[in-house]
């Protein structure tokens, strides 16, 4: 067994925390977490050093790296600033469905934008009325002459107000029917009517919306891979999509317990460093103790993706002990920081917001820990 990263994943972890640290500055990052607004001047200098999309092949913008490395940038990121963080992470959400399934003239117009930050990518799934694991869609794609017409309605749509492709998960010609389509849908001319989702605890400066779709006509183009393979290309997606979730949680726990460490050691109550009370020291010990274990699955869990195609347990697991660990810790820094941890100057508590985030995204972790159990119980 090999635990140690390459030399070339230090050396991109040093760059990416080094970009993080001259770049995210936190007054900046307030405003934008404050005002809602996506940190578009930092992603196009993220994307200037190539930190973006680094796991597309160089002819899409890419650096043919793999998703470990990808992680390690993504976890840096969130270390610095949660928020920038998560926004920069997920500027290319769902553009693996592009990569993965789409075509040479799909990869060829989407991919590189995303990389080069022109673009932001979105995925549409989730309905109102979802109940079942996403194996039916209420929105319906028909064909219709030399494309598709898209009726329904999503959900919960991140990067949804920001120009770029937006893939979107249909039904085939009716609800209920088996198959199931990805379609690109560019968001100019007559796009889906949009809204706000009524804005989030954490995640703030990443837009968040509802769409409806009315006739919105695609051509066949759009079409990712073929018909009824829209629910396999999504499964696959949510696996590669489960590690990234999880290396957002280790960054956000990391970036929590380094400003608590910090205070801790400064901090002076009753004559001494509250460093020094025991209390706080047994929790700096399960923080970092957590820390590393959350990290230690998500890091097996990317690696054996990029290497075998990946575990769907270990997945499973990194992301749920992974979002664990970023509410838990985030918990216990905004602790150690007494009532200085509830003051948003201080910089602890969007680690607090933001690591809730974590837990739901994509699914809850209640339905990974039942996802696990089918797994390893099976049929009774
Ligand atoms: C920050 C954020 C970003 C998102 N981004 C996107 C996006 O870009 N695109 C998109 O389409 N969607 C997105 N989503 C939607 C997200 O995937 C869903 O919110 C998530 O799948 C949970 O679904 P739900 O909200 O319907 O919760 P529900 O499924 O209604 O769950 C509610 C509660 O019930 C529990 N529960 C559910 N089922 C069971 C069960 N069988 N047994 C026991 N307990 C159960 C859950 O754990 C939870 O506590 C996003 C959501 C968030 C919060």
């Amino acid at each position: 067994m090999e635990f140690n990263l390459s030399e070339e994943q230090v050396d991109i972890q040093k760059a990416a925390r080094e970009f993080a640290q001259g770049e995210f500055d936190p007054d900046e990052a307030s405003d934008y977490d404050r005002n809602g607004q996506f940190p578009l001047k930092i992603l196009k200098k993220a994307c200037h050093l190539g930190f973006i999309g680094m796991h597309f092949p160089n002819r899409y913008g890419g650096q043919d790296l793999g998703l470990l490395e990808n992680i390690l940038v993504v976890e840096e990121f969130c270390r610095q600033h949660s928020g920038i963080g998560v926004a920069l992470g997920l500027s290319d959400f769902g553009s693996e469905m592009i990569l993965r399934f789409g075509s040479e003239d799909q990869k060829k117009r989407y991919l590189p934008p995303i990389a080069k930050g022109e673009r932001v990518s979105s995925l549409a799934y989730m309905e109102e009325d979802q109940t079942d694991g996403f194996s039916f869609f209420s929105t319906v794609a028909i064909r219709n002459g030399d494309g598709y017409l898209i009726n329904g309605k999503k959900i919960f749509v991140v990067n949804g107000t920001l120009p770029g492709p937006m893939i979107v998960l249909c039904q085939l010609n009716k609800a209920r029917s088996e198959d199931q389509v990805a379609l690109i849908v560019e968001k100019n001319g007559d796009g889906p009517v949009l809204s706000m989702m009524g804005g989030q605890i954490g995640m703030r400066m990443v837009p968040m919306v509802s769409l409806t779709y009315n006739d919105i006509k695609v051509p066949q183009g759009n079409l990712i891979g073929n018909e009824g393979e829209g629910r396999s290309q999504f499964v696959t997606f949510l696996n590669e999509m489960r590690i990234e979730a999880a290396a957002m949680g280790v960054g956000i726990a990391q970036g929590a317990f380094d400003l608590a460490l910090t205070y801790a050691r400064q901090r002076v109550q009753f004559g001494q460093k509250i460093a020094s009370f025991e209390a706080i020291r047994n929790k700096l010990a399960d923080m970092v103790t957590r820390i590393e274990m959350a990290r230690s699955l998500t890091y097996k869990a990317a690696w054996d993706l990029d290497r075998n195609g990946g575990n769907i347990l270990l997945n499973y697991m990194a992301k749920m002990v992974s979002a664990e660990t970023a509410f838990e810790v985030a918990d216990d820094a905004v602790h150690i920081f007494g009532g200085y941890g509830y003051i948003v100057e201080n910089q602890i508590e969007h680690f607090y917001r933001d690591a809730r985030m974590v837990n739901v995204f994509g699914e809850s972790g209640q339905t990974q820990r039942l996802l696990i159990a089918d797994r390893i119980i099976g049929k009774i």
